[in-house]
This record gives C-alpha cells, structure tokens and sequence, in this order.
C-alpha cells in the first residue's frame, strides 16, 4: 500500500475483510482480564498466546497504536508511552542501559535539552552537543559516540541535518542511530528507511493532530523494541486506552492533513518574507534556507507545518503582534490543525540561559508557527492584518 493507504489502514491487522469487526476499534478501558486456565495465563504472559493480561503490559488499543506506527515508519514493532519525552528517555535507555556519550545537535527541543543535562548528565551519560550541520565537526563526535540523537527538522528554527551522511558515518561506527522526527512526519520522512536504529514521536504533536492528547511512540527492530517495552513496564510510563485510541483515530488523516500543513507554512512562509517587521523567516524549503539543499532532496514532498521568523521589536512587538490575531492562537505546542504560534524564550527554550538561546539564534523576536490546514489564504491575512 501507498502511505496515505497507509495511513488509513495501519494497525488494523488486515482484517478490512472479516465480517462483524467493527470498522472503528472499540475502546478497551479494562486494567486486568480475567482466566480460567493457568497455561493460558502462562502462555500469553510469555507472549507466546496473543491476548492481554494486565494494562500496564498491554492494552489492545495501545497494541493497534503501536502496530500502526511501526507499520507507517516501516519498523517490526513499537512500543506507546505516555508523552514524548518518556519515549525519548525510554529509547536513550534501551538504546545505551549504561551510560555513553550522546553526540547530538546543538539546536534542540528544549525538553530534550533539558532531559540531557538534568537527568542523564547525572547519571553518567554525557551529551556533545556539535553543529549538526558541520559534517566535519560530527565526524569527530562520533569517534566516542554511544549513541546519536537527531531531530529530523530542528525546534524551533527549522534547520534539517543531513540524516543520510550522518547516518553512515554512523553506521560505519556500529553507532546507534535514534531520530525525533516529530515534525517531519512518516509522511515526508521515514528515517529507518534511511538506516537509522530507532524512531520517535511526539504523537502529541501530528500523528494525534488535533491537540487533545499527550502521547509519544519509538519504533524500531523486534529485539530493540521488546527490551523498551520491558523497561516501560517496569518504569510505568505505557500509554492508556482512551489515548491510544484517540491517536489512532487522529492518525487516519495523518497523509491529508500533513500535505495541507505543508503546502499552507510555505505559502505563509514566501509570503511573510515581504511583511513589515519581519526581519528573518525560517523554513527548511525556502531556497534561501542554509538548509534548502539538504531539505529539498531529504523532504522532497514537504516539510510539515512548521517554521519561525523573527520579528523586529523583541517581546513587545511579538505582543502587540499577538493581541491583533483574529484566527493565530498564542499556544506551547504543536502540530494540531489550528494554526498557532509559540514563544520559544518562555515555551519550548525557556529552560536555557539568554546566552545559549542567543547561542542557538534563538531571539526575543523568534516566534514559532505551527501552520494549520485552515484555508492558506485565511492564515496569511491575518498576519499581513497583524503586522501591519
Ligand atoms: N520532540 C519534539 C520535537 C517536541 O517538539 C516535543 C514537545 O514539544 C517533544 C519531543 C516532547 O513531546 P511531549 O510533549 O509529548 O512529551
């Protein structure tokens, strides 16, 4: 099947043809299930038997979730938890148990900034953080390197690292490779295709869609996935039923509502680049972009929603600016279909001193924009309309 086919079907274990299954999954709320036959027990506790015995191991929403993600990204299996940074940290651990040395980029999201210094620094591991974009600089990262971290587009200025050429090198090293390609999607990117290990999302963001639900997902190889699942039981972090669910459900869309984010955020790209005040915009497919030739041959078919620009005036302006929105809503996430924006220096980067900000380009004139799938024209007027 073709990805948006995909999209539309994952999870549902082929049975489009069986009489009497519910097209749309049932919710399955239950904890603990019930058996009569301790071998029964035993065998699917084993895992030997399909089935599920209690909720914290398995749930059959959170088993379709995982299938569908694993089957989109083109993984063997995948393992739900129950926001993105538990993924993250989940796959870190299955990736590296003891601690290594995390070569990643500079430019972050700031949750995954922050987990790096406050809570893995202190158990060992250690994070080298290089320009992503300097191949030299990574080469030298990676004699050392446990493992590699990697966002497919950077948060929030949407720079797109070379994934193939570092991926190789990474490889020729035995070096495992974990992507975040939260804002790329599988539509328009599919990283383990490209040889990296181990793929994450922040299902919150676009794979849900529709901002009303915390979630996150690694997918990758059986072995690698069973001995995530394993520390997910232990440590608690699996994902429930009604988000699982509720995933799923955003997921049937994922194809169509990815196209329309991105055509909708390059439109409003271009068109920002002639607004008054706007002194710098960032989308990895404008051809101006430092990262337009990797990008235009990596996310050949789009980018996604998202991209960012800086505005003249600091704080005030992008205040001002937020106060004459009549569709643009000021929220800290992503990926939902309503177009928003965001402030990185209190939101995502707010963890991180104004020198390391200003280190990452990051302003108090940045914004973020998440664009919507509302009509392109819509959201590009009330910008103009904003800003003028
Ligand atoms: N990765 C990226 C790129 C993100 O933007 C976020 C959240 O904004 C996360 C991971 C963390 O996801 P969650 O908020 O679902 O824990």
């Amino acid at each position: 099947m073709k990805p948006a086919s995909r999209a539309v079907h994952a999870g549902r274990g082929g049975k489009g043809g069986m009489s009497g299954v519910p097209l749309a999954p049932d919710i399955s709320p239950a904890a603990v299930h019930v058996y009569t036959d301790l071998d029964d027990y035993d065998a699917v506790a084993r895992g030997e038997r399909p089935g599920h015995y209690y909720g914290r191991n398995s749930n059959a929403n959170r088993t379709m979730l995982e299938a569908a993600v694993a089957e989109l990204e083109g993984a063997e299996a995948g393992v739900a938890t129950g926001s993105g940074m538990a993924a993250l940290h989940l796959a870190i651990l299955a990736l590296a148990p003891k601690p290594v040395t995390i070569l990643t980029g500079r430019e972050l999201y700031g949750g995954t900034l922050a987990l790096l210094r406050l809570d893995l620094e202190p158990a060992g591991y250690e994070a080298n953080l290089v320009d992503i974009a300097d191949l030299e600089s990574v080469r030298r990262g990676m004699d050392g390197a446990g493992v590699v971290l990697l966002e497919t587009i950077t948060n929030p200025l949407c720079r797109v690292p070379d994934l193939e050429a570092i991926i190789a090198m990474a490889r020729k090293r035995d070096v495992p490779v974990l992507v975040d390609n939260t804002f790329a999607s599988p539509v328009f990117c599919r990283p383990l295709e490209l040889g990296a290990t181990v793929v994450m999302h922040s299902v919150t963001k676009y794979l849900g869609g529709h901002s009303d639900l915390l979630a996150g997902v690694m997918v990758g190889s059986h072995a690698l996935m069973s001995a995530a699942r394993t520390k997910s039981v232990r440590t608690g972090t699996p994902l429930g039923p009604f988000e699982s669910w509720l995933a799923l459900r955003g997921m049937r869309t994922l194809d169509v509502r990815m196209r329309r984010h991105s055509d909708n955020a390059l439109a409003l790209a271009r068109a920002m680049r002639t607004l008054p005040g706007v002194a710098k915009v960032y989308h990895p497919l404008l051809e101006e972009s430092p990262s337009y030739p990797v990008a235009s041959r990596l996310l050949a078919n789009g980018s996604g929603g998202m991209m960012a620009f800086d505005l003249e005036g600091g704080r005030e302006a992008v205040q001002r600016m937020m106060s004459r929105f009549q569709l643009v809503a000021f929220a800290a996430s992503l990926g939902g279909v309503e177009t928003t924006i965001s402030y990185p220096e209190i939101t995502s980067h707010r963890g991180l001193s104004p020198e390391e900000r200003k280190e990452l380009g990051v302003g108090p004139g940045t914004v973020r924009v998440s664009v919507g799938i509302e009509a392109s024209e819509d959201i590009v007027a009330d910008f103009t309309q904003a800003l003028s």
